[in-house]
């Protein structure tokens, strides 16, 4: 269903900007309450960043680059015939097919805002007042809706540093960029230690590409646990990616679409056909109107927000990446829907909040890293380190038995627990599946499990998860 050209209510109860995960999830919420809700989406699609430029079609091209590996390791188990062992990616015929099954996504998206019977605008929107949005629609006509709440749920866009502080920055492309490519660089460098630069780095070197990761510091994911980074640092280098340590870019030249010239701070030059910047990201607040209606924002520009999504103006929410607290998609959708239960749903759930800490992530690198809880530096800063005790446990996956010995991927997994009851706080894992083994585990850590509790669940054998509830 297309967006509506105009309001159907003189008074919304609530209007959603931004039609991401969490303006979606929120409204179709409220709407689910019988509810007179709005959703105004900036751009064509509806799902937003992580359906159209993340989440999805990133996880997408992992697999693909998963089943490049699974090509190589095929000759371990003996498969024979043409192009076994020698992965030839068609990126240019994957490209199309990937856009498509996007384009089915938002057309899923859309009939669902519009079976819960929310008011969907196509259109930027700014606040004129804490009950009032105004909506600039493409042919520049300005409606005007009415509301008890806005949420602002516009999430954030890709930094990128200026040609001013380093010239020929601009010839390069960021996320949005990597799903814009028609074909597969040869050679690329992708600037930053997040999750970004780590997970495309991943995908372009396990595709074929010559890989250059360039980061400021000695590790990348320095915000995980450092048996994690150290891990997959060791294994990153070994598959061929050339990791630039301590390096920061000080000029590029050439010419986009062309071969472009690396200078780094270090006196290193190289040369590739694609420059990816994976430095952080940044909020959507600008045109909002937000600052002159005195709804506070931190130095980042992100809407500072109290615990039940409130910004420092009554009646003016927000949820999701906009305000910088913990950027997943999960956390978005269940802000809002939080958010929409404590407004609209049943008594039961008038004090209902997102709980912050402990959200479990994985990082979809090569081999995948999944992570929940405190992070041992972490837990030795909150109990001592005396007060802590590490399970650690390193191994190579059964399925790695019968590839080549260079191919034997790396898992480790690690326990952090605290006090003599030995309270699971840290569960960090590495290696071949532990994007979805993580998943059950943090449910346990969300539950208070000790280290008894693994050790009385029986291990599921042969399995990586195992190793878990028979650590040592
Ligand atoms: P968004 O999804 O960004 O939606 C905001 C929407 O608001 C956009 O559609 C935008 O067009 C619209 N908008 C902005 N301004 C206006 C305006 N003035 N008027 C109207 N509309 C407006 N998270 C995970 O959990 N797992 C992953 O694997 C993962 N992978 C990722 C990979 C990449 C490359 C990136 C960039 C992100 C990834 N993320 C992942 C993060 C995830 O995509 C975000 O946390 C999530 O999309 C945030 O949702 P949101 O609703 O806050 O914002
Ligand atoms: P991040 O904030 O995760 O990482 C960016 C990193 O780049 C910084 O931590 C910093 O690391 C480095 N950096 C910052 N500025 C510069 C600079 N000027 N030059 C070189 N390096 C720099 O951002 P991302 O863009 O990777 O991702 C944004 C968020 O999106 C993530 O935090 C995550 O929440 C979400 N996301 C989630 C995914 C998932 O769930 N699998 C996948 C992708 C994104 P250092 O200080 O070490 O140099």
């Amino acid at each position: 269903m297309p967006p509506i050209p105009q309001p159907r209510h003189d008074h919304y109860d609530i209007v959603f900007i931004g039609g991401g995960s969490g303006g979606v999830a929120g409204s179709r919420r409220a709407a689910s309450y019988g509810k007179k809700v709005a959703l105004i989406e900036s751009t064509h699609r509806l799902g937003g960043t992580c359906v159209n430029v993340g989440c999805v079609p990133k996880k997408i091209m992992w697999h693909a680059a998963d089943i490049a590996d699974k090509i190589r390791h095929a000759e371990g188990y003996q498969f024979k015939g043409p192009g076994i062992g020698a992965p030839q990616f068609d990126w240019k015929s994957f490209k199309p097919q990937r856009d498509a099954y996007i384009k089915r996504l938002n057309g899923i998206y859309d009939n669902n805002v519009a079976k819960e019977g929310v008011d969907y605008f196509h259109g930027t929107a700014s606040l004129v007042s804490p009950s009032e949005v105004e909506v600039v629609t493409e042919d520049g006509s300005k409606l005007s809706l009415k509301t008890d709440y806005i949420c602002v749920a516009t999430g954030g866009r890709p930094t990128i540093p200026s040609d001013d502080k380093i010239p020929g920055a601009s010839l390069g492309i960021d996320s949005d960029g990597f799903f814009d490519l028609e074909e597969q660089p040869k050679r690329v460098a992708v600037v930053g230690a997040g999750y970004i630069a780590v997970e495309l780095a991943g995908v372009f070197n396990t595709l074929g590409t010559e890989t250059h990761l360039v980061i400021r510091q000695d590790n990348f994911l320095r915000t995980f646990d450092p048996t994690i980074y150290e891990a997959l640092g060791n294994w990153a280098e070994h598959t061929g990616i050339h990791i630039h340590k301590k390096s920061q870019i000080v000029k590029v030249e050439g010419e986009k679409g062309k071969a472009l010239t690396i200078h780094t701070d270090k006196g290193e030059t190289f040369e590739v056909d694609c420059l990816l910047w994976a430095i952080g990201r940044h909020a959507n607040t600008e045109g909002l109107n937000l600052e002159k209606l005195g709804v506070e924002l931190d130095k980042k520009g992100q809407i500072v927000t109290n615990e039940y999504q409130e910004s420092s103006v009554p009646g003016i929410l927000s949820v999701g990446d906009v305000q910088g607290r913990v950027l997943l998609t999960p956390v978005a959708i269940a802000a809002a829907r939080r958010l929409a239960n404590r407004l609209f749903g049943p008594p039961k759930f008038k004090n209902e909040k997102l709980d912050y800490s402990d959200v479990p992530t994985v990082v979809f690198s090569h081999p995948p890293i999944g992570t929940v809880g405190l992070t041992e530096p972490e837990a030795i800063e909150k109990y001592g380190k005396d007060n802590i005790k590490i399970y650690k446990s390193s191994f190579r996956a059964l399925y790695f038995s019968m590839v080549k010995e260079e191919e034997k991927e790396p898992s480790v997994y690690k326990l952090i627990v605290t006090g003599p009851e030995e309270k699971v706080v840290g569960i960090h894992i590495i290696g071949l599946g532990s994007d979805e083994v993580v998943q059950g585990f943090a449910v346990a850590l969300k539950m208070g499990a000790t280290k008894e509790d693994f050790d009385n669940t029986i291990a599921i054998h042969p399995t990586s998860g195992e190793e878990l509830v028979t650590l040592r």
